[in-house]
This record gives structure tokens, C-alpha cells and sequence, in this order.
């Protein structure tokens, strides 16, 4: 997502740049769907308690001064200024919005309606248009806001364009969703992650997935076609069955996305080696990691690179990489990689159900909460500031009836959410 345009920055342009500067900033602004309404009069909300996720601490009656739609200021809730909108949650705590890492807003697997293993991602592919995709990704998007997500990172199997024009109807206020930042279709080694398909098949198929790339100037025109197609970070997958992409293209996928300032997330499973490839070439997550090694976790914690696990409850091997994880210092930003349909529970429902795997792993509470909030804010903004309740981040704030350092199932009934200090969700009494 590209920083926001506000037109007080019109303010400061100099005289000479007009008139060339300002058509440019309203066309940027048409572009990107950064309007204005974000621009508020200020507010003031009020609350039982903040945990400050970054020191683990509880602040008792926090008064948080919000104006257009970031954080100015955190007071003790006794002096505030007449004139300004109070909001009153004062019997419950609060934290920062929750970020999800790993998304697919327009797929939803339908294990009933597999053939073979795998085969219903084909045919959602072959059944589902465009514009389905983006009308289920923004279902999906208003479930994933109302459970408090209030940032995504949604990394492909989202057709050639339907998570790109999700994001944009959300920023023009169509939809409501989370803050999405999208990558369009994967990079991946020829045939992405479909089984082997029939020859006549693969080219009518595979690419409304996929962009298999196949050498160094493959590449360099896959990444420039993600970010010409209006990708916010590149999503790689490393490896699929049998393929693995070389160093060099990896290197250069990093290298071009980079230089127009998008992060890459690396899918990386099976064994050790495409996770070491992706990390050596500077990627910015990798994503599942699900057997990954103390080495490549050593050179992760060196590096910076965050791991977004994507688990699911009771399965050992995932636990005891968690652990592996943490000894190494390496940074954990939440993921759920929910892309399964439920007849009962809402997408959202679904991907915070996730924390329990993290319990389960051994982390602590504030761990979680980290992983929910600071880490994958980090790793997915731009220059933006998401995932804490601090001066100069964005307001995105989520209440909950119980504290989540002693009770982090918490997480799972969010009572008021907050999106860039406009009120989405209000159920407190
Ligand atoms: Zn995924």
C-alpha cells in the first residue's frame, strides 16, 4: 500500500511545482483510492486498560488522542480538551487492531468438493470468475475486520486481479475490510501449486494463479508485471513438487522489488534448502517453514527475516518449530493462511482460533500478542507505522472484555474495532 495522500500536503508544495506537481498527486490519489475521508475531527478514546504489547506492560485508563485517523497522543484520561468526540470504552482493555500476515481473501476450499487432493483449488480457478472473487474476498474481507483484523497481507490464489481490486474497493470505502496489503499472483517454478494437469490445460489454468518463471529475464518481467498490475509485496513460492527456483532468480526477485520499495514473502516448505536460498537472498518472511532447521534460523534472527508460521492446533512438528524459532531469536508475525470454508464460523472466527497453536507451542501470552500485533505490522507496512497503540501509528485499535496477558482466548470475542480512527464495530454496553 502506498503512504496516503492527504490534500493538507498540497499545503507545502511549492509554488513552482504547480501546476505539473498537483496533477500528478491527484492522479496519484485517483490511483490508489487515498481519498480523504480519513480526515477527521479529533477524538479522544477512553479505556479500562492498555496493554502495551511492546513492553508487556498493562497502562489502567488510558486516554488515547487520535486525529485523522492516527494516534497523536496518550494521556491519563484526566485533562481533556472540550470540543473533542469522546469515546467511551472505559470497562474493557484494549490492544492494537490485530494483523494477519498471510491471507487469501478470495479462495475458500471446499474439502467436500475435492475430487483428488488439491483438485477443488483448480476448479474454484476454472468456476469462478473475476469479479466472484473479488464479491467473496470482500465477505471474507468485512469477517476478517469484524473479528478485529485490521491489517492483512493477502499473498495470491486470488485469481490475476481480485485481491488487487478488493484493496482498492476498500480504500474508495465499497467494501469493508482490513488495510490490505496484496501481492497479486505468486512467482512461483512452473506449474505454481496445482498437481500435474493435463497439457491442454496447464496454459489456460495455471496462469490465472500463477506466474512461473523461468530464468533471470522471466523474472525481471514477472516482478515488474506485479507491481505494474498494482501488487503492494511480491509473494515467491520457492519450491513446488519437484522444482526449486535458483539463487539467482531469487536474487533478483529481491533486488527488483526492492528497489521499487515492495517486501518479499517466500513460501518455503519441504526441507531446509528453499528456505536457505530464499533467506540468503534477502526475502522479508518466510512463510510456513514448517521443518525449518536451527541454521537457517540462526541466519533468519541475524538477518531480520520474520517467520510467519501458519499452524494449525495439535500438530507436534509445528510446535517444536515455534520453539526452534524462538531459541533463535527470530521474530514470529502472525498467519493464518485460513482459506477453508466453515458452515458455522466466519472467516475471521477462523483465523483467530490460529493463537491456540502458539499456546499450545509453549509461547507465552505477550508472545502471541507480539505475533498478533507489532510483529506483522512491521513486516508488512510500508512507511506507515502499524501495530502498537504509540504516537504516530495509525488508529487501529480493538477492545476486549478480558485481559489477553492473563487470558489470551480473549483475542477470540473482540467487542469494538477501530479502523484508522473510524469505528467499525461497537458491541459494548
Ligand atoms: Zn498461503
Amino acid at each position: 500500500m502506498k503512504t496516503p495522500i492527504l490534500l493538507s500536503s498540497l499545503q507545502i508544495v511549492p509554488r513552482r511545482l504547480f501546476p505539473t506537481t498537483l496533477i500528478l498527486l491527484f492522479i496519484s490519489i485517483y490511483m490508489h483510492g487515498q481519498v480523504t475521508e480519513n480526515v477527521e475531527k479529533p477524538m479522544v478514546l477512553l479505556a479500562k486498560a492498555m496493554i502495551d504489547v511492546e513492553s508487556g506492560t498493562t497502562i489502567r485508563n488510558p486516554a488515547i488522542y487520535i486525529r485523522n485517523g492516527k494516534i497523536e497522543t496518550i494521556g491519563d484520561g484526566l485533562k481533556i480538551p472540550d470540543g473533542l468526540e469522546i469515546i467511551d470504552v472505559s470497562n474493557k482493555y484494549i490492544i492494537p487492531g490485530l494483523v494477519d500476515a498471510h491471507t487469501h481473501l478470495c479462495h475458500e476450499y471446499r474439502r467436500d468438493l475435492d475430487i483428488v487432493p488439491g483438485s477443488n483449488t483448480i476448479a474454484e480457478t476454472v468456476l469462478r470468475n473475476e469479479g466472484d472473487r473479488a464479491l467473496l474476498g470482500a465477505k471474507n474481507a468485512r469477517e476478517m475486520l469484524m473479528a478485529g483484523f485490521t491489517t492483512v497481507r493477502d499473498l495470491g490464489n486470488s485469481g490475476m486481479g481480485a485481491a488487487i481490486s478488493l484493496r482498492n474497493a476498500i480504500n474508495k470505502g465499497w467494501a469493508v475490510g482490513p488495510r490490505m496489503f496484496a501481492s497479486t499472483r505468486a512467482l512461483s517454478p512452473i506449474g505454481g501449486q496445482f498437481v500435474t494437469m493435463a497439457y491442454e490445460a496447464q496454459s489456460a489454468i495455471i496462469p490465472k494463479e500463477y506466474v512461473a518463471i523461468n530464468g533471470i529475464e522471466d523474472t525481471r518481467k514477472a516482478v515488474r508485471q506485479a507491481i505494474y498490475d498494482g501488487a503492494d509485496c511480491i509473494k515467491v513460492i520457492v519450491n513446488n513438487n519437484s522444482l526449486v527456483l535458483s539463487q539467482e532468480e531469487l536474487n533478483m526477485i529481491v533486488g527488483e522489488a526492492n528497489r521499487a520499495g515492495l517486501k518479499v514473502a517466500a513460501h518455503a516448505t519441504h526441507g531446509d534448502d528453499p528456505s536457505m536460498l530464499a533467506v540468503k537472498s534477502g526475502v522479508n518472511s518466510i512463510e510456513h517453514g514448517y521443518t525449518i532447521s536451527k541454521e537457517v534460523l540462526d541466519v533468519m534472527a541475524n538477518q531480520g527475516t520474520y517467520l510467519v508460521p501458519t499452524d494449525r492446533i495439535g500438530v507436534r512438528r509445528y510446535q517444536q518449530r515455534i520453539q526452534r524459532a524462538l531459541q533463535a531469536g527470530v521474530k514470529i508475525a502472525f498467519g493464518s493462511d485460513m482459506y477453508y470454508h466453515h458452515n458455522e464460523l466466519t472467516r475471521g472466527q477462523l483465523a483467530v482460533r490460529t493463537y491456540q497453536s502458539y499456546k499450545e507451542a509453549g509461547m507465552t501470552n505477550l508472545q502471541i500478542l507480539q505475533s498478533a500485533t507489532m510483529h506483522p505490522g512491521n513486516l508488512v507496512s510500508g512507511k506507515e507505522k502499524i501495530g502498537l497503540i504509540q504516537s504516530g501509528y495509525f488508529a487501529d485499535i480493538i477492545a476486549l472484555d478480558e485481559n489477553p496477558l492473563e487470558n489470551i482466548k480473549a483475542l477470540e470475542n473482540v467487542v469494538f474495532v477501530m479502523k484508522e480512527g473510524q469505528i467499525v464495530k461497537n458491541d459494548t454496553d
